[in-house]
């Protein structure tokens, strides 16, 4: 691959850590920047996966403990359709 900043080829890329900050709910997020190994210059960058994952996972596990009732929801009863009196 060659960079698009300094045109030299390169086979690998540095991999630095960013902080992002999102505008819409004033919050921040962790960021991988891809980077020349050669110049520096960012090549591409993307939501850290595993730091996105476990943000998630906290997120739910938030919404599932405030619940009110944390027990499994009522079901409908299966096999309860249209049952005939013979009379
Ligand atoms: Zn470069």
């Amino acid at each position: 691959m060659k960079c698009p900043h300094c045109k030299r080829a390169t086979s690998s890329v540095v991999v630095k850590t960013l902080m992002a900050a999102i505008l819409v709910n004033e919050q921040e997020c962790n960021v991988l920047a891809y980077c020349c190994p050669v110049c520096g210059a960012i090549i591409s960058a993307q939501a850290d996966p595993v730091a996105l994952a476990n943000y998630i996972v906290d997120e739910v596990t938030e919404q599932l403990q405030q619940r009110p009732d944390a027990s499994q929801p009522k079901r409908k009863e299966a096999g309860d359709k249209g049952s005939r009196e013979d009379k």
